[in-house]
Order: structure tokens, then sequence, then C-alpha cells
């Protein structure tokens, strides 16, 4: 079953982070089979397997070598390390790439009836969290004496529990927090979803793996940021045409036939257009004015 020729890649099973990391190994060219409630999955067309995991987990399968690669949040990444580093644990890992997805932050939040004045309102209090490693490197910079109260799920019910005065937790859009009666009070950590290699030697083939996975990787990303915009333009404004298009200081520009006053603009924009920029566009006399999704892209 375990065949060490094999680049492992540790994936969170089911969760924020499962779908875009497995989308993002497929979209780079992996073929994955990905049967239910099986923690391991093989690819049918590289030497790849995945171990899905709740992604808790992750930060130490790659810190301890188990995996070669995982995909994790930058808060429980750094939680994680922070904690191994407290047990005297191996606590390495190389960041490959940060990714587009995942974005969150870690917030201190407070119910509303509390008279908070700032971090100092803390001083004495409890406070509930998942991340004590993170919010605890936060009181000692801050001077704060305040004490953690470790919970793993529910975060947000501990001050009307009467568990803790307030929490600190992950954030999105802040639903959460407003259906449960707190406030948003302090960033402490922003988080974004990273690929992370194990430290230490990797064998020439795996390593090899790796370095055709990163160039395709970019080449997902930078696609989903770009877009192909086509348009007709008239030739008399294609200087004002090409200062509104983003990105676009060498244009493709084609003559259109059986028409001497128009062209047509090809452009790839690490952007999109928005609609207010295809209405001055418009009303240049520009007409056909596509914006197009990129599947894939190699510079
Ligand atoms: P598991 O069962 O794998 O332990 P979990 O409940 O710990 O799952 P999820 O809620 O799936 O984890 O979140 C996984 C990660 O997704 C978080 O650690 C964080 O990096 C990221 N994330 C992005 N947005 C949010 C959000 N609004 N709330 C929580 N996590 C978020
Ligand atoms: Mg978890």
């Amino acid at each position: 079953m375990s065949d060490s020729s094999r680049l492992r890649i540790a994936v969170q099973k089911k969760g924020r982070l499962s779908d875009d990391s497995i989308a993002l190994l497929k979209a780079i060219g992996i073929k994955l089979q990905i049967r239910d409630r099986l923690l391991i999955a093989h690819s049918t067309n590289q030497p790849i397997d995945l171990l899905l995991v709740r992604d808790d987990d992750i930060p130490g399968l790659v810190m301890d070598g188990v995996v070669d690669l995982g995909f994790i949040g930058q808060n429980e990444l750094e939680e994680k390390m922070l904690e191994r580093q407290a047990a005297g644990k191996k606590a390495e890992y190389i960041e490959l790439r940060r990714l587009d997805y995942g974005g969150c932050r870690l917030s201190i939040a407070v119910p509303n009836e509390m008279d908070y004045q700032g971090i100092q309102s803390l001083q004495g209090k409890k406070v509930a969290t998942t991340y004590p490693f993170l919010l605890e490197r936060f009181f000692k910079e801050k001077n704060i004496n305040a004490s953690t109260v470790m919970l793993t799920g529910s975060v947000e019910v501990a001050p009307r529990a009467g568990v803790a005065d307030a929490i600190c937790d992950l954030v999105s859009t802040g639903a959460t927090l407003e259906a449960n009666g707190l406030q948003e009070a302090d960033e402490i950590f922003v988080s974004k979803a990273v690929f992370i290699q194990r430290a230490g030697e990797m064998p020439e083939a795996k390593q090899a793996l790796i370095s055709k996975m990163l160039p395709r990787m970019d080449g997902v990303t930078q696609a989903k940021e770009s877009k192909y915009i086509m348009l007709h333009a008239p030739k008399a404004y294609l200087e004002q045409v090409k200062s509104l298009l983003p990105g676009s200081e060498n244009p493709t520009v084609l003559p259109l036939s059986g028409n001497d006053n128009l062209v047509a603009i090809h452009v790839v924009s690490p952007e999109t257009l928005f609609w207010e920029t295809m209405e001055k566009l418009k009303a240049l006399g520009c007409s056909s004015i596509l914006v197009m999704p990129i599947e894939k892209m190699m510079s």
C-alpha cells in the first residue's frame, strides 16, 4: 500500500479547503479518483497519493515527514508550529506557494454589551479559542494578562454559556459573530491556504515532479485572475482605447475585413473589465466587447 517512491500529499478530507485543493490538483493535470470514506486516493496518471485527513493533522504529517506535501491554512500551520516548538518537536516545513483560497482572519470578538475600549479591556479576562498558541503570542506582544480557554468547536457560544468573556475565532464574513451577539474587536492573524513541502532531502524523481507541478499551479492561478478581452475599436481612438484596457501595453491589433475605420483588439488582461470601463469603451465607439475566462496559461 505505502510505496515510498510515490509523492504523498495531505489534503483536508472534508471542509473549507478540500474542494479547492482537490480542484487545483485536478487543474494541473493530476487525475484522481476519490472515493468517500477512504483515507487514501491514488492518482491514475501520476505517481501521487493523496492522504485525506482532518486539517489539524496536516502540519504534523508534513513536519514529521509522513507526507511530502500538504495544503493547509496558514492559521492552522502557524498554530501547530508554535505548539510543536513549545513541546520541543520538529517544526520545519518549506512554503512552496501561497494560494488564492481559504482566506479568513483570526479575530478577537467581544459581546455587544461589553464596554470594549481596545485590547486593554481584556486584561484579566477569559478568552475562548481553538488557537491558544496564536492568541497567547498576541497577548504577550501586547502585554495583556488574559487567560485562554481551549475549545475545539462552538467557540462563538462560549460567552453566552458563561465559559469565557470573549472569543478568538476565524471570521470571513462576520455573520456567525453577528448571529451570536458578538462584535469583532481585534484582528490577530490573517490567513490563506498554502502549499507546503516537508523539510529535508527529497528523492530526485519526487523533486522533479514537484518542480513540474509548481509552474502549472502558477499557470492555473494566473489564468483564474486573467481575462481574454476582444473588441472592435475605431482606428482613430486606438490610443485612448488602449489606455482603458488593463495591462495592454502591446495588444494584438488586427484589421477587420471590409472596414477600414475599425480594428479588432485582442488582449490578455491581468484583471477583468469593469462595467464602467466597458461603458467608456462604448462611448469611444467600440463594439462587440467580449470578456472571456482563460482556462490555462504558460508564459
Ligand atoms: P476538520 O474536520 O478538517 O478539522 P475544520 O472544522 O477544522 O475541519 P474548516 O471549517 O473546514 O475546518 O476550515 C478549514 C480552514 O479553512 C480553516 O483553518 C481556515 O484556514 C480556512 N477558512 C476559510 N474561511 C474560513 C471561515 N470563515 N471559518 C473558518 N475557517 C475558514
Ligand atoms: Mg480542523
